[in-house]
């Protein structure tokens, strides 16, 4: 697949573009959690979590996360889940 060819199939393109660029602390939160539901499910989560990444997006809900949002710090040697330990 093409650099962004995958942002065609993803799920968020037949609503509304306006609230995935939003803050999400803009937004109501039953809104944000069916955007996160949504992304959750998505056929290309993995392509666009990882085009989010390679562009440093600090704007904006990608892949189920507000990229406007800083990230939650981790200890060392806290294991994630889904992760490895630090
Ligand atoms: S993971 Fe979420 S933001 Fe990314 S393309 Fe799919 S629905 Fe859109």
């Amino acid at each position: 697949m093409s650099t962004r060819g995958w942002m065609r199939y993803g799920s968020c393109v037949a609503g509304s573009s306006k609230v995935w660029i939003t803050d999400t602390d803009r937004l109501p939160k039953p809104v944000v959690e069916a955007m996160t539901a949504i992304c959750h499910c998505c056929p290309v989560r993995e392509h666009c979590a990882a085009y989010a990444d390679r562009i440093n997006a600090t704007g904006g809900f990608w892949a189920g996360r507000d990229r406007g949002l800083p990230t939650q710090p981790t200890l060392p040697g806290v294991k994630l889940l889904g992760g490895d330990a630090a």
